[in-house]
């Protein structure tokens, strides 16, 4: 048993509908055992937030616009896409009601002038319930057997409204009362995607980009076989093929090195969202809804050995390093944890720490945006030692970017750090900081933002990271 998740690109016209379609008919051919979970179409979420938001600020024009816009998106693929009529009846009317609800809720928030979490949440669930519906009309077009379902059904949480946590017990028990008879049957569920309820039926979402958290739970109750994540790229690949063009794509990778990945940055999981399948040891594989047969990456416990090492490179931007300095600091107990405390205050976190071991200055990464309040959070944490000069300076270096080297067997292979150093010593590219994660997953390490692009490269040809698919390959064969 299967679960298939397309993401917003993948249900993003009515051409992506109908290739969904023809990807869902294969496997449902192969194994009717499947359920299909979906994001809204793309774009689409936002412009429902956003709407929202503006309601509550007082402007009914954007709702006005959203609904014709949604409108006229979903219409057209029903429009190209289901041939019965009475089957297109029923969805318009489906559209037109899910729209006025939309209104009447924005009219309410422009009223109130208040936009609550709570109310946030039933607007922004309200693109996967007309995504799911219609994916499953087209997909019975197309000769599927499909069923639309609700997660707010099947999906329990609590009440964090944006950014909910499920409940797993009582979600399995619904998943598999509402969702078994139909498999057994050789119906396809199509469940919408990023929703869920509370115990008392109170609308919840599970964050945005939820859709990938909808899939695992479902897959983790129905203890699937895999959990396919349809996307618009090949997997995962070695590197950014915007800035590495031949970068390529990692046949498999660890749930380690997918988490180490997803936290430096690469769009595609999130280690949360995935963690359902995770702990049940259910491999995950992303795919490309536009190039189904091309290659794509298996997420697994275990990784099949190779002689890779380094297995991505991926870079963050948008950063600012910040910097802790003076001589009065060393062997002064105590710095670290406050300089960090004051950091924590302002809610801002930190994706990178560095300390030089003379222990005169204590540096670390955080957004760039959040500067501000956190310089403003440390100075006032450390007058006293700004004044008596314990510390000489509290300062931020913006245009800098992280490097993350991502791979598992990185741990307890000597000489990696040396050949990543090696190769950017050579171009002259100069390292500002560096740190490895304990589980020695990664080495990350801060450069300036004009030779970011460089350093990913030099990294990726060092370790030949373009033949990263053959050698997998070649070795798979020769294990
Ligand atoms: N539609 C939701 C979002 O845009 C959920 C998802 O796409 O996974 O965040
Ligand atoms: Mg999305």
């Amino acid at each position: 048993m299967k679960v298939l998740k397309f993401g917003g690109t993948s249900v993003g016209s009515a051409d992506a509908f109908a290739q969904v379609a023809r990807i869902v008919r294969r496997a449902w051919e192969q194994d009717p055992h499947i359920v299909v979970v979906t994001s809204a179409m793309a774009g689409v979420t936002d412009t429902l937030i956003r709407a929202a938001q503006q309601a509550a600020a007082g402007n009914e024009e954007p709702y006005r616009d959203a609904r014709n816009e949604l409108l006229v998106k979903h219409q057209l693929v029903a429009g190209q896409l289901i041939e019965d009529n009475i089957e297109r009846a029923a969805i318009s009317r489906l559209l037109d009601t899910k729209l006025r609800e939309f209104e009447r809720l924005c009219q309410s928030i422009y009223i109130l002038g208040e936009l609550t979490p709570r109310g946030l949440d039933v607007v922004s669930g309200l693109g996967e319930q007309m995504a799911a519906p219609l994916l499953a009309a087209v997909l019975r077009n197309h000769g599927v057997p499909a069923e639309a379902i609700d997660a707010r059904e099947i999906i329990v949480t609590d009440d964090t409204f944006g950014a909910a946590n499920p409940l797993f017990e009582e979600t399995c028990q619904r998943v598999q009362a509402r969702l078994s008879p139909l498999l057994e049957a050789g119906t396809v569920p199509v469940v919408t995607g990023f929703i869920a309820a509370t115990p008392d039926g109170v609308t919840t979402t599970l964050g945005r980009g939820g859709s990938d958290y909808s899939a695992a739970l479902i897959g983790a109750c129905l203890n699937a076989d895999e959990v396919q994540i349809w996307t618009d790229v090949n997997g995962i690949l070695t590197a950014d093929p915007r800035v590495v063009p031949n970068a390529c794509t990692l046949p498999e990778l660890s749930y380690i090195e997918a988490a180490e990945l997803a936290y430096f940055g690469a769009k595609v999981l999130h280690p949360k969202s995935i963690r359902p399948a995770v702990e049940r040891d259910i491999p995950i594989r992303v795919l490309n809804t536009f190039d189904p047969d091309g290659p794509n990456t298996r997420i697994v416990r275990q990784p099949r050995p190779t002689g890779l090492t380094v297995k991505a490179i991926t870079a963050i931007r948008d950063l600012a390093l910040v910097t802790v300095e003076g001589r009065g600091m060393m062997g002064v107990p105590g710095i670290a944890a406050r300089t960090f405390s004051a950091v924590a205050r302002t809610g801002v976190s930190v994706l990178m720490i560095s300390q030089a071991s003379s222990e005169q200055s204590i540096c670390f990464v955080i957004p760039a945006a959040d500067v501000h309040r956190v310089l403003t959070s440390l100075e006032e944490e450390m007058e006293r030692e700004l004044r008596r000069g314990f510390i000489d300076r509290i300062w931020s270096q913006d245009d800098i970017v992280i490097i993350a080297v991502v791979g598992a067997a990185m741990r307890g292979t000597p000489g990696i750090a040396a050949r990543v150093f090696g190769a950017l010593g050579e171009a002259g590219i100069n390292v500002i900081a560096i740190a490895q994660g304990s589980s020695e997953a990664n080495i990350s390490l801060v450069v300036a933002v004009d030779r970011a692009d460089e350093a990913v490269r030099r990294i990726h040809e060092a370790f030949q990271l373009e033949r990263a698919a053959e050698v997998w390959e070649a070795e798979r064969v020769a294990v």
